[in-house]
C-alpha cells in the first residue's frame, strides 16, 4: 500500500478535492459506522481547520504534506477544548486545556484531528472492551475485539475512516490492536516521542506513536511527533528516519533473531506457530542468518510488567480524586468524597489495577514485588543489550493467539494479561518495535537496538517483499 498521505496531499493541491470535502467524508464515515471507534467527532473543530486549508489552496498557496490530512486521536490525549475521557465516567466531561506535544506538532504541520478515539479506559487493557462508551468492533470481524488499548484508532486506520490516528502503547496497546486490524503500528524508542499531555498509565513505559495503513506514513507521522521537549525530561532529540530506509531491503547475512521460549511455548496457537516458523525457513532461504536466542519466560514479563504498571497507574490516577480533574461526587466528609467519585466512577478493570497497584508499593510488600520487578525489569534491559550485540533485530508474534471474541476477556481478565505476553518485554526494554500486517493473523512483531527505528521500516519493506 502506498502512502494514503501523498495521495490526498496531491489532490488536496490539484484541487482534485476540497479540504472540506476531505473533512466532511470522514466524519459522515464515522458518524454511519456501528464499529464504535468515536468517543467524540470533532465536526466544527475540523470543518474550521480545513475551511483555512481550501483558503489556502484558493489564495495559490503550497501546502504542506500533512496540511489538510484527516486523523484520529486516542481519546487519552489532551486537545485543547475537547474533551478528554479516557474512555471513563470520571472524565466524561472533562475539557482539555491544553494540547499534548506530539498532537501539537501534528497540528502545527497542518493536519486535522477529526475523532477522539474509543480505547481502553486510562489504556487498561487489551481488547478495548473497558470503556464506558462500549466496545469497540474489529474492522475485518464485527463479531471480534478490536484490540487494546487503541482499538478505536486501529479501526480507525482500517476502515478508512481517519488517514492515520494516535495511539499509545504502554505494554502492547499501539502494536497489538494494529495486528487484530491488519495495519501498521509503531512504538518508537521509549523518550523519542513527548508524552507532554498524554494522560499517565505508566510513565515509564508509556509511548507515543502512529497507526496506519503503510509503512510510508508510519514513518511520516513518527519524523513530525518526534524530538526532544522541555516538557518532558525523557525525551531526547533524534534523526529522523530517511526515505532510504523505506527502500531499500535487508542484505545478505543480516542476523534475525528470535525468542525460542515464545515459539516453543505450549500457549502459542498451533497456526501461528507454524506460520511464524514457515517465515523463518524463507527467510532463510533468502540468505538471512536466523539467530535463535533464550529469553525470559513470558510469564515472568507478564508479572513484571503488570507489577510495575499496576503501581504506576495507581500513583498516576491518585490525582482523580474530584479535587482538580472530572466528576465530583460530595460525601460527608473529605475523605468520604474522594472514596465514592473513585468508586463510583472508574470501571472495575481500573479499580482493579488501582488495587493491586497499591498492594505492590504497600509496606511490608513493596521489597518483595515492586523492588523485585525493579531488579528483573533491569535484568531484561540487559538482556537486551546483549541480544542486539547478537543480531540486528529480532522477530515475533505480535500476541499468542487469533483475536478473541468480544465478551471473552471480560470473562477472565487472566487470559487478557496472559495475551500481552509477547509486547510487554520490549516495552520494559524501551525499544522501538512495529507491528507489520503480515506473516501470521494477528501480525509481525519486528524489534530493533534502542534508536533504531530505520532498520524496523528496511525490515518491514524486506519482509513485504518476499513473504
Ligand atoms: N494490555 C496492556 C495493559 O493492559 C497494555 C496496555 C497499554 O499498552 N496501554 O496494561
Amino acid at each position: 500500500m502506498a502512502s494514503a498521505i501523498k495521495a490526498l496531499h496531491n489532490k488536496l493541491q490539484q484541487k482534485e478535492i476540497s479540504c472540506v470535502a476531505l473533512v466532511q467524508e470522514k466524519l459522515d464515515q464515522l458518524k454511519a459506522s456501528d464499529y464504535n471507534t468515536a468517543n467524540y467527532i470533532l465536526d466544527e473543530y475540523a470543518l474550521n481547520l480545513a475551511q483555512k486549508v481550501d483558503q489556502k489552496i484558493a489564495n495559490g498557496e503550497s501546502i504542506g504534506l500533512l496540511e489538510g490530512i484527516p486523523f484520529g486521536v486516542k481519546d487519552v490525549y489532551l486537545l485543547q477544548g475537547t474533551y478528554s475521557t479516557a474512555s471513563s465516567d470520571l472524565l466524561r466531561k472533562y475539557k482539555s486545556p491544553y494540547t499534548a506535544t506530539a498532537i501539537q506538532k501534528l497540528l502545527d504541520a497542518g493536519a486535522i484531528p477529526v475523532v477522539k478515539e474509543n480505547c481502553d479506559s486510562f489504556g487498561h487493557g487489551s481488547s478495548n472492551e473497558n470503556t464506558v462508551f462500549g466496545p469497540a468492533k474489529n474492522a475485518i470481524d464485527a463479531t471480534k475485539v478490536a484490540g487494546g488499548s487503541s482499538g478505536g484508532s486501529a479501526v480507525n486506520v482500517a476502515k478508512n475512516f481517519t488517514t492515520f490516528s494516535i495511539g499509545g502503547d504502554t505494554g502492547g496497546s499501539i502494536r497489538q490492536p494494529a495486528g487484530y486490524n491488519n495495519v501498521y503500528g509503531l512504538k518508537p524508542t521509549y523518550g523519542k516521542i513527548s508524552r507532554y499531555g498524554l494522560m499517565a498509565y505508566a510513565s515509564s513505559t508509556d509511548c507515543v506513536g502512529p497507526i496506519a495503513q503503510s509503512l510510508e506514513d508510519t514513518q511520516i507521522v513518527l519524523n513530525v511527533m518526534s524530538g526532544a521537549d522541555y516538557r518532558d525530561q525523557t525525551t531526547f532529540d533524534s534523526t529522523p528516519v530517511s526515505d532510504k530506509s523505506l527502500d531499500q531491503t535487508l542484505p545478505k547475512g543480516t542476523k534475525i533473531g528470535y525468542y525460542k521460549n515464545f515459539i516453543e511455548s505450549d500457549a502459542l496457537n498451533a497456526t501461528i506457530k507454524a506460520d511464524f516458523k514457515a517465515m523463518l525457513t524463507k527467510l532463510e532461504a533468502e540468505g538471512m542468518e536466523i539467530v535463535p536466542l533464550d529469553f525470559f519466560d513470558s510469564s515472568i514479563l507478564v508479572s513484571t510488567y503488570y507489577a510495575l504498571a499496576m503501581a504506576e497507574t495507581a500513583s498516576n490516577l491518585a490525582r482523580l480524586d474530584g479535587t482538580n480533574y472530572g466528576v465530583r461526587t460530595t460525601g460527608k466528609d473529605l475523605k468520604e468524597g474522594y472514596s465514592i467519585t473513585r468508586s463510583e466512577n472508574f470501571t472495575t478493570e481500573t479499580k482493579r489495577r488501582i488495587v493491586g497497584g497499591n498492594q505492590v508499593l504497600s509496606q511490608g510488600h513493596s521489597e518483595e514485588i515492586y523492588n523485585k520487578a525493579q531488579q528483573l525489569r533491569q535484568q531484561i534491559s540487559h538482556h537486551f543489550d546483549e541480544d542486539f550485540k547478537k543480531v540486528d533485530v529480532v522477530l515475533s508474534p505480535v500476541t499468542p493467539n487469533p483475536v478473541p471474541q468480544i465478551g471473552n476477556n471480560l470473562k477472565d481478565p487472566m487470559t487478557m494479561y496472559l495475551s500481552d505476553a509477547y509486547t510487554v518485554g520490549f516495552s520494559l526494554g524501551g525499544l522501538p518495535t512495529l507491528t507489520a500486517p503480515l506473516a501470521m493473523e494477528t501480525g509481525v512483531q519486528i524489534t530493533a537496538a534502542k534508536k533504531q527505528e530505520a532498520i524496523l521500516f528496511t525490515c518491514a519493506n524486506f519482509l513485504k517483499q518476499v513473504l
